[in-house]
């Protein structure tokens, strides 16, 4: 069993790097893969670990894209992966503008917040996290403070794109995000397809095709949000359109309750070696 999507405290997540790498261990995974959002200091301070354990880690990233969606736009996470070597400097250096649009962001979404009559200050929620904030770390310090009494809720209310208080990000557009993942070195891959929202299975098809001509590599078939029948779709387009197949349960720890490393949500999820294998096999191939 292997697990290719998982963050770290130094995004989202709630185990540092070494505790995500001990879990790993004791489930006796046969591969992990860490895909914080923006950051590779997570990946960076598992691997000396995972060396030293016999883990096969896995360099990724995912990051939060701009698409074009009907007349609008729409925010589609994107995983890469560094199969091959890691990322190069240069990716790294994009990346780490990118932190810099996210600083700028929480900085408006705390006077937004502020705004809507909470009280809530910049140091509070990065107290919450190592080099990154999101949201959830937004959504902690809100339970704490007692203004909602979970996560889901402080999304809801607060946090999520519907939610009065709510700010944009400065995202990069999903092509230029493609392009810069192949130029250092990776394969992109599309998150949990199914948070797209299609309703219809030929519309998703179209979109995803789309974004294959951008030079997209993968699909992410197997994930903790994907029901059997999805994951059999995903499977089937990820066929039939020859793009790689990757899957992970996106275990974010105490920030995602109620899903495990490896298993996913109640054991919904148990991903073979093969599919690590054959991404490695084909990731190689540059088209
Ligand atoms: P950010 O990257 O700071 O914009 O935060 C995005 C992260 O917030 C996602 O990767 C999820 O971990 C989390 N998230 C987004 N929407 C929700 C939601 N409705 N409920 C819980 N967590 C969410
Ligand atoms: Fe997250
Ligand atoms: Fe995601
Ligand atoms: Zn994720």
């Amino acid at each position: 069993m292997i697990d290719l999507h998982s963050h770290t405290v130094e995004s989202d997540g709630t185990y540092t790097p070494a505790e995500l790498v001990e879990a790993a261990c004791r489930i006796r995974l046969e591969a992990l893969g860490i895909t914080d959002h923006d950051i590779f200091a997570g990946f960076d301070q598992a691997l000396p670990l995972a060396r030293q354990r016999g883990l096969d880690l896995v360099c990724g990233i995912e990051l939060s894209t701009r698409a074009p969606f009907g007349r609008g736009q729409k925010t589609v996470h994107m995983l890469g992966y560094f199969l091959n070597g890691g990322p190069s400097d240069g990716f790294r250096g994009w990346v780490g503008r990118l932190l810099a649009s996210r600083r700028e962001r929480n900085i408006r979404l705390i006077r937004s917040l502020n705004e809507h009559g909470v009280e809530i200050s910049l140091g509070e929620v990065e107290a919450m996290g190592r080099s990154l904030t999101g949201r959830p770390h937004f959504a902690r310090v809100l339970m704490n403070k007692g203004y909602v009494k979970s996560t889901e809720e402080a999304f809801r209310r607060y946090l999520a794109e519907s939610a009065p208080s709510f700010v944009e990000r400065d995202s990069p557009a999903i092509e230029d995000a493609i392009r810069e993942v192949a130029a250092g070195g990776g394969v992109s891959v599309i998150a949990h397809p199914v948070r797209l929202g299609f309703r219809r299975p030929d519309e998703e098809e179209r979109f995803i095709a789309g974004l294959m001509e951008k030079g997209l590599r993968g699909i992410e078939v197997w994930h903790s949000d994907h029901s059997a029948a999805a994951t059999a779709r995903y499977l089937a387009l990820a066929e039939k359109l020859g793009m790689l197949k990757t899957g992970g349960t996106d275990f974010h720890g105490g920030n995602k309750p109620g899903l495990q490393l490896g298993t996913g949500r109640d054991g919904n999820m148990s991903i073979p070696r093969a599919v690590l294998d054959e991404l490695r096999e084909h990731a190689a191939v540059v088209r």
